[in-house]
């Protein structure tokens, strides 16, 4: 089997330590380089994150001494070490676009967790279990920025990665009219820990910047269609969303509501979720859930410290799914944020990449 050597860019931060712990024993990647800011470059890994090292397991063995790059000024010496990275850096929006695109004219593939290129039409945002086709367009962007190798990926928003998977098989069978989701998201979607972020001890707070729009905007474009070389988004459903962040160390929950223009019945839906399957599951990816989506019948499931972790965090549970009098059914979801929703996220889309060539 052939293997692809990877770099983290943003190594250091939660998501980044993500990747470092499901890439340690990953059989198709291998870390060969790692990366952060100038005031982290230089420094052995272990040195610089120890202090705020947030996973359950300990720093890879494998990484603890490797000396960090500098993510912008040391993109030559990376790109010797790398077939392909991943990216995920807390830095304005512009300076990201323009770091990624860096990556990608040096022809260094770039697999991101970052929102800057989500809107960009050539950039495909994919959940490798419904937009798979999507990944067609990176020809194209390989054209615009005159590339071979080089080109961005996405996954989409860690808010969405429980409500749109629910809905998406569902969407294909009753058509989807209008969905309603209030989400209540983990701290450690913030990068923070109840260390980092007291003020959410005994508290709820009502205000996420951006997430709302992203919530209501990506399903557009995941659903969205490939013309002329580009993604256009769906017109439809009507999206609407409100997003908090809850005392919560790690999974987002969405409590969802949504109206079809055939009305399906309760029962039907249950069987279509377990069905439910997608090019992940069919090829048999490393990190794919071998179930992408579990219902429990228990009335106060799902829950985030039981069911976050299922299928290794990358499966989605759903639960408490009821007729309602406004729409036609509402139910509540939830997944891991850095797992499904980040870090395994994107590792799962760097496998369909490889598996479909494009890390070659
Ligand atoms: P974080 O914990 O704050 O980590 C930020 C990372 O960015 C660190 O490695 C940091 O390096 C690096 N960085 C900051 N400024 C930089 C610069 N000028 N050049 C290069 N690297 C720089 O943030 P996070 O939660 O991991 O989030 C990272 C990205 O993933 C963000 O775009 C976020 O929106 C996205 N995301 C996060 C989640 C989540 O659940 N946390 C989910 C989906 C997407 P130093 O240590 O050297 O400062």
């Amino acid at each position: 089997m052939k293997k692809w050597n990877v770099g983290i860019i943003g190594a250091t931060g939660m998501v980044g330590q993500r990747f470092a712990t499901l890439l340690e024993n990953h059989p198709w990647f291998t870390v060969t380089a790692l990366a952060a800011s100038s005031r982290s470059a230089g420094k052995p890994y272990s040195e610089v994150v120890s202090k705020r090292w947030a996973m359950k397991t300990e720093i890879p063995a494998s990484m603890a001494d490797m000396v960090l790059y500098d993510a912008t000024a040391d993109i030559d010496k990376i790109k010797e070490k790398v077939d392909f990275v991943f990216c995920a850096v807390d830095m304005p929006k512009d300076e990201i676009k323009k770091l990624e695109e860096m990556y990608a004219k040096a022809e260094v593939p770039v697999v991101s967790n970052n929102s800057a290129h989500r809107g960009t039409p050539d950039v495909p945002m994919v959940i490798p279990e419904i937009n798979a086709d999507h990944l067609e367009v990176i020809a194209s962007q390989r054209r615009r920025l005159g590339t071979k190798r080089g080109f961005v990926a996405v996954k989409s928003n860690c808010s969405l990665q429980s409500y749109v998977p629910a809905l998406h098989p569902l969407k294909e069978v009753y058509g989807l009219k209008a969905a309603l989701a209030c989400t209540y998201q983990a701290i450690s979607g913030a990068g923070k820990t109840f260390e980092t972020m007291p003020e959410i001890l005994d508290n709820i707070i009502p205000y996420i910047g951006g997430e709302e729009e992203k919530s209501e905007q990506e399903p557009l474009k995941i659903w969205g269609k490939v013309e002329g070389g580009k993604i256009v988004s769906a017109t439809e459903p009507s999206i609407t969303a409100q997003c908090l962040r809850v005392p919560v160390s790690d999974g987002h929950t969405a409590a969802v509501f949504a109206k079809f223009e055939k009305k399906p019945e309760i029962e039907d839906i249950k069987k279509i979720w377990a069905e439910f399957k997608g090019p992940a599951q069919e090829s048999g990816l490393p990190s794919a859930p071998k179930q992408f989506l579990h219902y429990f019948e228990e009335d106060n499931r799902p829950q985030a410290k039981l069911d976050r972790e299922l299928e290794g965090g990358m499966a989605v549970s759903v639960g408490r799914l009821r007729p309602d009098s406004q729409y036609d059914v509402k139910f509540v979801c939830l997944s891991h944020n850095t797992l499904r929703g980040a870090a395994g996220g994107a590792v799962l889309l760097a496998e369909l990449l490889a598996a479909k060539g494009y890390l070659d």
